[in-house]
Order: structure tokens, then C-alpha cells, then sequence
């Protein structure tokens, strides 16, 4: 008998606790009457899309008339400031609102997402631009970024259900705020007619990514006509549409019928002509999901609508093992299939959420193999100056000492280097003043670079 088999007979697996099937709990019931301000609010009008939308907080005022008496004083003061400090309109769901622990709003993973509070404000990076990522270079048209061979980002329109903090599209998203004068990017008929016609020409292109903004602030007429100009070019083999839309407000997958049923629509053409359309939604934590979600994308899954989920890595959300562990296996029974999670990119006000690139390392040796490798994400860094998204892991180089890793992507420019930076606040004191010193800052970075050619290499 050999070594591996002989210690087989009479093995029995050990039971879990009960404790770790907490992923299956999800919040039932008329949870949103805990609030004061809605405990009259009934489940009809709770699933009323368009009451969700009307009854959204978008000022200091509407978050004070929702929380006032259940969020601590000096919680709402220092809310109060953070709204002006902000680089992104607020905008949040009365269904998010509801799922937030008011008893300590400082550390709960929604708060922490939605609602910027002023004595969290960090120094932003000092590598940090209003567009890190570089989308607005790599647009041919206005609102199509064409940086990958055969896939494109297609921004449809600039406005969003909600607005998170952290939106790496901050340069168009939302509303000017005292911070920020942003481009401009309306849901505009006129302005996707040239980026219909710069796909045509481009018979490379396979695979578009419609995003934002938000497909869920369309009307359902553009969900149809977007989605039928595409599929009718034949090049044109993949689409998905991005929202966020399931993660803040899944009432509108249940009472917008038309909304729904123009996507089912656009799927169905896409089977019948042997294209893929899929909904690609962004989930960050596992208390974003109760029996709303189950049911929304309950209806989704009976339609034959295929649904991925992008993350977002955050701290204090979702950097522990056993948050993101928690989030991918509520999403695995709901029937979401976890597609990435993103290292947070370098964004204006918010480098309070980011984490370093280990973090990222780490989380994912402690996540991969709690459930299905299907539904087990890939985590990626959306790298700096528009190298695109490449695997954590893949660093040619990476100092944690001077949080800097150094990527290649043979696919977007083989002969560059791109960048990403760890949150200045977690280095030592020695490396932050050089950090502060323009011309160590360029010393470091070209170290990095030298070191990185001399150790890396694809080819
Ligand atoms: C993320 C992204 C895509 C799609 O990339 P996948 O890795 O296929 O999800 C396409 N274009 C741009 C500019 C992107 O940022
Ligand atoms: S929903 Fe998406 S595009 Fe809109 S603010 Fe949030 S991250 Fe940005």
C-alpha cells in the first residue's frame, strides 16, 4: 500500500461549526423599518424603484432627517464637513441607509463606502491625478477608451444610482462639487452614433463593455437600442452591461418591468445570434445582500441572464480574509459569479479605503479554495497610465518598503512600464519624506524601474 492511499479508510472530514454557514443568512423581513423615519414604510413602497430614487439622500439635510436620533452627534458634525471635502456627490439609497449599523456608523462597511466623513481625510498620493487611469487618453471618441486589442470601455452616460467614494471615474461621475469641475459624459444619442461608427470600423474589436456612469439610469428604450445597434455589427461578439445597480437598489430588477425586460430582450437577441450578453454588477460586502438581492437576481437567473460580480478592495470593507470569504460565498448563493476584485486605485480624497498590494496578495491565498476556482476572483491592479489591469501576483517588481510595484503588459505597450503605488500613510517615516521630495520621489521610481527590467522580462 503506498504512503498516499494507506491513511484513507475511516477518514472523516471534520463538521464545520454552524458558524460557518453564516454566508447563508441573509436579511429577511421589513428590515428598513428599524429606521425612524420609515417605520411606516411598507413592503410595497420599500420595492418601489421609483420611491427608492425619490427618497435617496443627496444632501446633508435628507441624512439628517433619515438618521437624526439613532446616529451618534458627533458622528452627523463630522459628516457634516466631510460632505464639503468630498470629491464625489453623495447620492446613497434609503436601502442602503437601512442596512448601515447606526449604533456605529465609524466602522461599518457601507458608511465607510457612501458617506465621507472629514476626520478620515488623508493626503492623497503624491503620484495621484484626477484621471490615474488614463481613460480620457485612450478615447478615439468621446466616452469609448480603446486601450485593449480587442475589447473596449464604452461610457454610456456620467450619472449613477448612487455615488460611491471611491469611483475611479471621478473625473466624470456625478455632479461638479466644491472640489471638482468634471467632464461631461450625457446619455446623448448623437455622441454613441460616432462610437457605433468607430466600432464598425475597427473589425478587431470584439467585446464592449458598457459602463458609466450607470446602465441603471438609462431608459429602457437605450438599454434596447444600445444593445441592438451592437449586436447587429458583426464583429461584435461580447457585451456586458456594468452596473451597479443590483448592489444598492435590487428593487428596480423587481418593479421596473420594462427596465428588466429590455435587458432579457437584448440577452435573448444576443442567444439567438450566438453572442454573449452579460450583466457585470459590483458587490463589496456581504451585508449589501439580503432577500431583495436573492430575489432580484432570482428573477435575472429564471430569464437566463448570466450575472459577474466586480470588487473592490477597501479598508475597513472587505481587507480581511474573512470578509472577502463572506462577500464571494453569498455571491455564490445567490447565484452571482465573482469575476474580479480590484486593488483601489489611486483616487482624489479617498486614500483612507486603499490598501497595499500584499493586502491583496494576502487575501487571496486566504480566500482561494473556500469555494468553487469558478467562483473564486482574480485579483488585479488597474495599473497607473493606462497599462490596464494586470494580476497582483505578476509584479516584475515590488518593494513594500517604498510601496512600489512595477507591472508589464506585453498587450497593451510590450516596451513600457506602469506603476502602482501602496497608500503613503502605511510607510515608514523615512520613506514618506522622501516621497515628499520631488526629485527622491523620481530617484525612487527609477530604481524601481531598473530593478524591474533587470529581474523581469516576458520575453
Ligand atoms: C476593464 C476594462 C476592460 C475589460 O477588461 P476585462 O479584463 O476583460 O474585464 C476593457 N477596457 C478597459 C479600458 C477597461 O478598463
Ligand atoms: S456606481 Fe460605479 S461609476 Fe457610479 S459612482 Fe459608483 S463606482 Fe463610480
Amino acid at each position: 500500500m503506498s504512503d498516499t492511499t494507506k491513511h484513507h479508510a475511516g477518514f472523516v472530514k471534520p463538521a464545520l461549526p454552524a458558524s460557518a454557514l453564516s454566508h447563508r443568512e441573509l436579511r429577511e423581513g421589513l428590515f428598513w423599518q428599524e429606521i425612524p423615519a420609515w417605520q411606516d414604510v411598507d413592503e410595497a413602497t420599500f420595492l418601489d424603484f421609483r420611491w427608492q430614487g425619490r427618497n435617496s439622500i443627496t444632501s446633508m439635510d435628507k441624512l439628517l432627517a433619515a438618521i437624526e436620533g439613532i446616529a451618534p452627534r458627533d458622528f452627523i458634525e463630522d459628516a457634516g464637513r466631510g460632505f464639503h471635502l468630498a470629491p464625489m456627490s453623495v447620492r446613497v439609497t434609503p436601502y442602503l441607509l437601512s442596512l448601515i449599523d447606526w449604533r456605529n456608523p465609524y466602522d461599518d462597511p457601507i458608511r465607510r463606502q457612501f458617506i465621507p466623513l472629514a476626520s478620515r481625510v488623508l493626503p492623497d498620493h503624491p503620484e495621484l491625478t484626477l484621471d490615474s487611469l488614463h481613460e480620457q487618453e485612450d478615447m478615439p471618441v468621446p466616452g469609448l477608451t480603446h486601450r485593449y486589442p480587442d475589447k473596449a470601455l464604452f461610457l454610456a452616460l456620467d450619472t449613477c444610482p448612487v455615488y460611491c467614494r471611491f469611483c475611479t471615474r471621478s473625473y466624470a461621475v456625478g455632479l461638479d462639487t466644491d472640489l471638482v469641475d468634471k467632464v461631461h459624459l450625457n446619455a446623448d444619442t448623437a455622441r454613441w452614433e460616432q462610437i457605433f461608427a468607430y466600432i464598425a470600423t475597427r473589425p478587431e474589436l470584439e467585446d464592449i463593455v458598457l459602463s458609466g456612469g450607470d446602465v441603471y439610469n438609462l431608459p429602457a428604450r437605450h438599454i434596447r437600442l444600445i444593445g441592438e445597434r451592437l449586436l447587429g455589427l458583426p464583429n461584435i461578439k461580447r457585451i456586458r452591461y456594468a452596473t451597479k445597480g443590483p448592489a444598492v437598489m435590487p428593487q428596480k430588477l423587481l418593479t421596473d418591468r420594462e427596465w428588466r425586460d429590455a435587458l432579457v430582450h437584448v440577452v435573448q437577441l444576443g442567444r439567438s445570434l450566438r453572442k454573449d450578453v452579460v450583466l457585470h454588477t459590483h458587490f463589496n460586502h456581504a451585508n449589501e445582500i439580503t432577500w431583495i438581492t436573492r430575489e432580484a437576481i432570482g428573477q435575472l437567473l429564471e430569464a437566463g441572464v448570466h450575472v459577474r460580480n466586480q470588487t473592490v478592495l477597501q479598508r475597513g470593507v472587505n481587507d480581511s480574509v474573512e470578509a472577502m470569504q463572506q462577500l464571494i460565498k453569498r455571491l455564490g448563493v445567490i447565484g452571482v459569479h465573482p469575476y474580479y476584485v480590484y486593488v483601489h486605485d489611486l483616487v482624489k480624497g479617498v486614500e483612507d479605503l486603499r490598501t497595499t498590494a500584499q493586502t491583496a496578495i494576502d487575501i487571496e491565498k486566504g480566500v482561494r479554495g473556500a469555494t468553487a476556482g469558478f467562483n473564486t476572483p482574480t485579483f488585479v491592479v488597474d495599473t497607473l497610465g493606462g497599462g490596464g489591469k494586470r494580476d497582483v501576483h505578476s509584479y516584475d517588481f515590488y518593494d513594500r518598503e517604498t510601496g512600489i510595484a512595477v507591472f508589464r503588459s506585453p498587450n497593451v505597450d510590450p516596451d513600457r512600464l506602469f506603476f502602482f503605488f501602496d497608500p503613503i500613510a502605511g510607510l515608514s517615516d523615512e520613506v514618506r519624506a522622501r516621497w515628499a521630495d520631488p526629485v527622491a520621489r523620481e530617484q525612487m521610481k527609477a530604481d524601481a524601474a531598473t530593478k524591474a527590467r533587470a529581474v523581469g522580462g516576458w520575453r
